[in-house]
């Protein structure tokens, strides 16, 4: 039987450190970090993502900031939110929840948010820090994959990892991620030849494709590691809804350690996103790594719509 990884315990640790770590920092004298949460509209599945993240604040002592904006708020409007939480210095994490209604450009919004306060690592300021090795807040899924892994594998040095999918906000991250690890990464994606032959020889698989089984016992070596990022929800004959992750999950028990759908990588988002707040807000008074890109400079870009849409592949 293969170990199961279990990622509510790990995000449950993750946010006993970060609760430690804003307690630290009040105690020092330090603003305690806030985060700043903005919702458009009322997607049912994004007020659920938002209601979680404002828990995760109040279970680890960030102060939380929200924001419920109408469906009809007008883009000038967000971007002038956004430009007043930029210059907040009790705001130290914006997260604007997507998606974002259509008449609103996710790219533009996205590049609006100051990178030092991008506690979801998706502006370009920070995908190239992290592309060049060189800092910055890391997006939360993708560091929530490399914590898992930290609990099974001691020395990435060297190993075969195939990623599943190359999307922005999981795929390419956590390649660039693996790779500053000295792995040997394979980035595949819908259009891959032979995807089984590749995986069947890898020594870790982090299937992100959001294509529910696709992973086939077959597919992979004894002894292998497998990160299950996929959720798909699909309806039970009883009318439930059931959560479904990327890797039949009963076929693949040669594995070394596998991580369960729900409760592998979902926790670890949010504990992530929290810890990376906490991250933006020592730097932001310590005059840390993320903070070497000064305001000023910030200003000075000349082409903030270079963001990518987020749910672009
Ligand atoms: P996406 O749709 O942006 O990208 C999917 C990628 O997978 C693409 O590169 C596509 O080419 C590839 N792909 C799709 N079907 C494939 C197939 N049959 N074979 C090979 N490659 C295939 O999706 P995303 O935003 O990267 O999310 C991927 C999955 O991860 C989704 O199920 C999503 O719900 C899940 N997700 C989970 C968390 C979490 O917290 N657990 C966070 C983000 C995304």
């Amino acid at each position: 039987m293969a170990d199961i990884i279990d990622g509510r315990a790990v995000a449950r640790e993750l946010d006993e450190q970060t609760a430690k770590a804003v307690q630290a920092m009040v105690d020092a004298g330090m603003t305690r970090p806030g985060l700043a949460v903005v919702l458009v509209g009322n997607d049912p599945a994004s007020e659920v993502y938002v209601g979680r993240k404002i828990k995760g604040c109040e279970k680890t002592g960030i102060r939380s900031f929200e924001h419920r904006l109408s469906k009809n708020t007008t883009q000038d409007a967000l971007l002038t939110l956004i430009a007043r939480l930029n210059a907040d210095p009790e705001v130290h994490g914006i997260l604007v929840q997507v998606p974002l209604p259509d008449h609103i450009d996710t790219g533009v919004v996205l590049g609006a948010i100051h990178p030092d306060k991008d506690v979801d690592g998706f502006h370009p300021v920070n995908v190239g820090r992290l592309s060049t090795g060189t800092g910055g807040i890391v997006p939360c899924t993708p560091l929530g994959v490399t914590k898992l892994l930290d609990t099974v594998i001691d020395d990435m040095t060297g190993l075969d990892v195939v990623v599943i999918g190359k999307s922005n906000i999981v795929g390419k991250p956590i390649a660039m991620l693996l790779l500053e690890r000295e792995a040997t990464v394979t980035v595949t994606h819908i259009e891959t030849k032979n995807l089984s032959d590749l995986c069947r020889k890898a020594d870790v698989i982090i299937a992100a494709a959001g294509a529910p089984e696709l992973v086939k016992g077959y597919w992979v070596k004894p002894g292998a590691v497998i990160i299950d990022v996929g959720i798909t929800r699909r309806k039970t004959e009883d009318g439930k809804v059931k959560l479904v992750g990327d890797v039949a999950f009963d076929e693949v028990q040669h594995a070394r350690a596998v991580t369960p759908v729900p409760g592998g990588v979902g926790p670890m988002t949010i504990a992530c996103l929290l810890a990376n707040t906490v991250q933006a807000a020592r730097e932001a008074q310590e005059g840390g790594k993320a903070h070497a890109f000064a305001s000023s400079e910030w200003d000075l870009l000349p082409d903030r719509s270079m963001i990518f849409d987020k749910n672009d592949d």
